[in-house]
């Protein structure tokens, strides 16, 4: 182990950007509240229900447990079929495999490194019920076909928009195009609350199940609403709802959303400008975002020509203190995901891609100069390499 530098670059660096310690003060000395459905999570809810345009938002733990919500919503049942890519985080699968469900891998595109929307149909069998797009590193998949192949065949989509928060996909919110959006507020997501997420109901028909999925299966909600005369078991659920403690720290980065996302575009933007004499000579390669969308920055990564080139890059950074990191394994070749689900196709990009990408350090509170540093080091690392 190599001890980290004093003015090493981590990959991620969780940020505090205002109001959070004092919005806990608040919820407990105010408030005098501190469960689940208090005052800042109504507020974190009715900030997303107002930004992102859903008809209805659950603040959950996670977007893990946001998932398995949307899974119950679906009416998962065993040996039902769930399209989704194989480049994506285990939450994607496991929620519905919890529910017997079987995930179907389609392969993604290499440009977007998203599922490819022309290869979801020959997915598709009798068993099907979701397609279940995610918005790799912030930028849309091809909503509108996949919209219109659900619908042809009439089945749910559930976008995990986990890394998508406030990118926008032909004018519209990610999480709000589909019938079920989730997003994330882990650590390393582009604003936060340690572990956290948030289920998005764009279909008024799931709103009313949903806040009994979220209510342990209770009709809690409908009782304090003065809507049910007894408050009782109705149906399965769990207890989803974070703690009023964890909206109270959301809130205040719901409150600077813009800036937060200003500032990651800011670093990608920069990113691409100082990068971009490399891929002239094919070195690498940088993400591609279409005309249809705005991304929010989440993910700065480039494309290497080979795993080789990738490890020897990452050791040469590490070296510098700059820590640059590979991401999914993908799930179609992991032992689980080859005892519960099944692929449809080759999954030639997939396979090819995640031995290829390489995410490079993004944080609220990277500077420019530590940017310059990033990039400055894999250049010195394609000067060598060409030497070599
Ligand atoms: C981060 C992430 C998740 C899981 O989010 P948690 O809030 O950590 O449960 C799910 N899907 C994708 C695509 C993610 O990036």
């Amino acid at each position: 182990m190599i001890s980290p530098m004093k003015d090493s670059i981590p990959f991620n660096k969780p940020f505090i950007i205002g109001q959070e310690l004092f919005n806990i003060a608040r919820a407990v000395i105010e408030n005098s509240a501190l469960s689940g459905d208090g005052i800042f999570t109504r507020s974190c809810q009715g900030w997303l229900e107002s930004t992102l345009g859903c008809k209805k938002a659950l603040l959950t733990h996670s977007c893990t447990a946001a998932l398995e919500m949307a899974a119950i919503l679906c009416d998962i049942q065993p040996g039902d079929e769930v399209i989704m890519p194989s480049f994506t985080f285990v939450s994607t699968a496991n929620a519905f495999v919890l529910r017997g469900g079987v995930p179907v891998f389609v392969d993604i595109r290499p440009d977007t490194l998203n599922i490819d929307e022309d290869r979801i149909e020959a997915g598709i069998t009798e068993r099907t019920k979701a397609i279940v797009p995610v918005h790799y590193a912030g930028v849309s998949c091809a909503m509108n076909e996949i919209l219109e192949i659900a619908d042809r065949f009439n089945l749910l989509v559930v976008e995990d928009s986990a890394q998508a928060l406030l990118s926008k996909y032909k004018g519209q919110y990610l999480g709000s195009v589909g019938h079920i959006g989730t997003l994330s507020f882990h650590e390393t997501k582009n604003i936060i609350s340690g572990e956290g997420g948030a289920l998005l109901l764009n279909d008024e028909r799931f709103v009313d199940r949903s806040e009994i999925i979220w209510e342990k299966g209770t009709n809690r909600k409908a009782f304090f609403r003065g809507e049910v005369d007894k408050y009782t078991w109705v149906d399965i659920g769990s207890s989803y709802l974070p703690s009023d403690m964890i909206a109270a720290f959301l809130y205040a980065q719901m409150e600077a959303a813009d800036k937060i996302i200003t500032a990651r575009r800011r670093i990608f933007n920069l990113y691409c400008k100082l990068l971009e004499p490399l891929t002239d000579n094919g070195l690498i390669s940088l993400p591609w975002i279409d005309k249809d969308n705005i991304s929010n920055g989440h993910i700065f990564y480039i494309i290497t020509k080979s795993l080789g080139d990738r490890s020897r890059l990452i050791s040469y950074l590490r070296k510098k203190g700059i820590m640059a990191v590979f991401h999914y394994i993908p799930l179609h070749s992991s032992p689980a995901g080859i005892k519960y689900g099944r692929s449809s196709g080759e999954l030639r990009y997939t396979e090819e891609l995640c031995d290829r990408i390489l995410r490079l350090p993004l944080f609220y509170e990277m500077n420019d100069e530590q940017v310059l540093r990033v990039t400055e080091a894999i250049k010195d690392y394609y000067v060598r390499e060409c030497l070599r």
